[in-house]
């Protein structure tokens, strides 16, 4: 398959391992790849060999020991197969590793093993069953991208679904430790080659580490190229020798030539940082920093889901363009993160109900786009597929005249109560209270923190001030994100929405699905039927009106033909003044994606880059200047169920200086400067 026309790896399905399971020395049952012709492991000594070839080479057991830093330990491996070098590396970590440390696991693989060969390989090693429960209960869908999965409080994995070398150029982030895994060079010589090794130099922390258990020439001669000094170790059991060494000289970073301004600002501390707004992006950001340790002020002048992340009920749900885009790629990342996360966070459903949403082709135009989008996007059937009227009328349980396209692991999420959820994390203090100011507290030192001024604190006068430092902040207030002097350059537009509610007579029928075209309604709860929602650009009004009861009425009718008809019939009072329902202002930034990362000093950037606006290729070498320790999520519009968990691990990772959840260039893409160099490359920037 071609790159798809964003430069990325095409946005599909994945082919899954292809294992027999073979007897190895000992007689024992061991997975055995038939496309390589290879072992994942041997059943009989697997263990010792991990522990042999990658952790003891690797010195793991005394880094650990010693690791001090409050950023996690990296590990990065090509070729996860099974896991078991992962979880062997988690035990390693558990056994030695001091209580506060944490550990971030980062692993590429192009083929990965169905859920159930998974289980059967791991179940081989009775005292990792609790470890491999954990990876199992989360394992990914085969779509090639980031899947990361949060194996315990300490214990983050990534796994990089797709061919090593294009997935560690994509990686942003850097390894303390290499896994050089992956079949033997003579079985899978198109692995490696030596742009593996320049992408494992590349992505190399100074001091890095690796380990492998081959000693072929090619391997010897591509790490000695890319910078990397190896000697031969004696090998494991009949294997006289492999090798070990690290980084010895670093390649320049070349990732950032073309594009400069997107440079990550360096790492500072972060051990209290506040977060502004306790709406979905706040709270989950809150949550995403408490989960690392951070100690997390939460600020919200009226408490947590009070804005438009405050409906009792929300779709989590996509639009999925019809050719590739990365604005596609970054909602598919984070409706797949969401759906996982969820299930991390409730696994008891009380938040949130994972019944599918069906995308209907109301007309030929959308029935036309649709089939383009399948015919471009070859995913599994498990992440999307077409269906036609008579099955989407039996997964919605109501007679539809129009087929589309069906979500089986999207769903609805009681959102209110996800926000008060989160807000109570472990390490989150709520306050109510408004920001007033935001300024550095010393000018000129890059670690000098944040002061807020803030009013209105929970039972105080409303009036009286008081102030609050902290080493970093995230602005996560919606439509108010841009009225810091900070933010005063990011374009934000209110949109106003309203849901309407109706209370369903017994015996009325209702959608089993969440099902959406122009319009959405979904699955009841507690007897009430919510259908939406009213769409208005520049409208920041946020009471309910008649008129958009009336419109979401509308909307129901062309979503679902008839069904108001029979609500009607079941009893049903539908008249606009009968509905209740909720209206809220959310926020839009100009291409519709979200702002998650650094906030950039526009002044600065329209200073620093000004040959561009004369001549854009004329890229200056300077890397972009941020308002050091202060970050935003938002414009998360009417889709932040998706979105919102994923941008707060993208900000919670950057500023905790980790790999990040996703591409470079999805991470780029959610750049909230990414208006600011736009405009003045297009002239527009004064
Ligand atoms: N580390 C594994 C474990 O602990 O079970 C064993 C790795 S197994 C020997 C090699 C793995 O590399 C297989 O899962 C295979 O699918 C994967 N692989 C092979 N070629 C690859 C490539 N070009 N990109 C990514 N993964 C690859």
């Amino acid at each position: 398959m071609t790159a798809a026309p964003d430069h990325l790896p095409p946005l599909a399905g994945l082919e899954s391992a292809r294992l027999d399971w073979r007897q190895d020395d000992s007689g024992e049952s061991a997975p055995h790849s038939s496309a390589f012709d290879d072992v994942y492991f041997s059943r009989h000594d697997g263990r010792a060999e991990t522990e042999h070839v990658f952790l003891a080479a690797n010195r793991l057991p005394e880094r650990f020991r010693e690791w001090q830093a409050t950023r996690p330990f990296v590990i990065g491996e090509t070729g996860f197969g099974t896991g078991l070098n992962m979880l062997c590396a988690w035990a390693c970590f558990d056994a030695h590793a001091p209580a506060d440390a944490r550990l971030h696991l980062v692993s590429t693989e192009k083929f990965p093993l169905a859920r159930d060969d998974l289980a059967r390989a791991l179940a081989a090693w009775p005292d990792l069953a609790e470890r491999a429960a954990a990876l199992v209960a989360q394992w990914p869908e085969p779509v090639a991208g980031v899947h990361r999965l949060w194996l315990d409080r300490r214990v983050t994995l990534d796994l990089h679904f797709g061919d090593t070398t294009e997935r560690l150029a994509l990686l942003d982030g850097a390894v303390d430790a290499w896994f050089l895994d992956g079949f033997a060079p003579s079985k899978n010589p198109e692995m490696w080659h030596d742009a593996l090794f320049a992408a494992m130099a590349a992505r190399s922390r100074p001091g890095a580490t690796f380990a492998t258990f081959t000693c072929a020439g090619v391997v010897k001669r591509g790490l000695r190229a890319a910078g990397f000094a190896w000697r031969k170790v004696p090998g494991f059991g009949r294997k006289r020798e492999m090798l070990a060494g690290e980084i010895e000289t670093p390649p320049a970073d070349e990732r950032r030539r073309a594009t400069p301004w997107f440079t990550p600002p360096a790492a500072r501390p972060a051990r209290r940082v506040a977060v502004i707004g306790a709406g979905l992006a706040g709270t989950t950001v809150a949550a995403a920093l408490a989960r690392r340790g951070v100690a997390v002020t939460l600020i919200d002048r009226e408490g947590p889901g009070a804005g438009a992340s405050g409906n009792a009920q929300g779709a989590l749900y996509v639009k999925l363009a019809a050719d590739t885009n990365l604005q596609s790629r970054a909602y598919l990342a984070g409706l797949l993160h969401a759906r996982r996360w969820l299930e991390a966070l409730d696994p008891d459903q009380a938040l949130w109900s994972p019944g599918g949403v069906l995308q209907l082709a109301t007309g030929e135009r959308e029935a036309r786009r649709q089939a383009r989008f399948l015919a471009n996007h070859p995913l599994p059937a498990s992440v999307v597929r077409g269906v036609d009227a008579g099955e989407a009328g039996r997964l919605a349980g109501l007679d539809l005249p129009h087929g589309g396209l069906d979500y089986p692991l999207a769903g609805w999420v009681r959102s209110d109560a996800l926000c008060r959820r989160l807000a109570a994390s472990d390490g989150v203090s709520a306050v109510r209270g408004e920001v007033r100011g935001l300024s550095p507290i010393a000018e000129d030192d890059e670690n000098g923190g944040w002061r807020l001024t803030l009013s209105g604190d929970d039972g105080g006068d409303k009036n009286e001030e008081h102030t609050l430092e902290v080493d970093q902040v995230v602005i996560a207030a919606a439509t108010a994100s841009n009225g810091f002097d900070q933010t005063a350059a990011l374009p934000l537009q209110p949109v106003r929405g309203q849901i309407s509610r109706l209370t369903l007579p017994p015996g009325a029928p209702a959608p089993a699905r969440v099902v959406c075209a122009g319009g959405y309604a979904m699955p009841p709860l507690n007897g009430q039927l919510t259908f939406g929602a009213s769409f208005a650009p520049n409208d920041a009004d946020a009471t309910a009106r008649e008129a958009d009861h009336a419109f979401n009425l509308e909307e129901l009718e062309r979503t679902l033909p008839g069904y108001p008809a029979a609500l009607a019939e079941a009893g049903a009072d539908l008249s606009p003044a009968a509905l209740g329902g909720r209206a809220a202002v959310r926020a839009a930034s100009p291409d519709k994606s979200p702002y998650a990362g650094p906030v950039p000093d526009a002044e600065a950037w329209r200073h620093d880059y000004a040959a561009m606006a004369k001549d854009a290729t004329r890229i200056p070498a300077t890397p972009g200047r941020h308002h050091p320790g202060l970050w935003i999520s938002a414009a998360h519009g009417s889709r932040g169920l998706s979105s919102a968990p994923l941008t707060a691990e993208l900000i919670a990772s950057r500023l905790c200086d980790e790999p990040l959840p996703l591409e470079t260039p999805l991470a780029d893409h959610l750049h909230p400067g990414r208006r600011v160099i736009r405009d003045l490359i297009r002239g527009q920037g004064r």
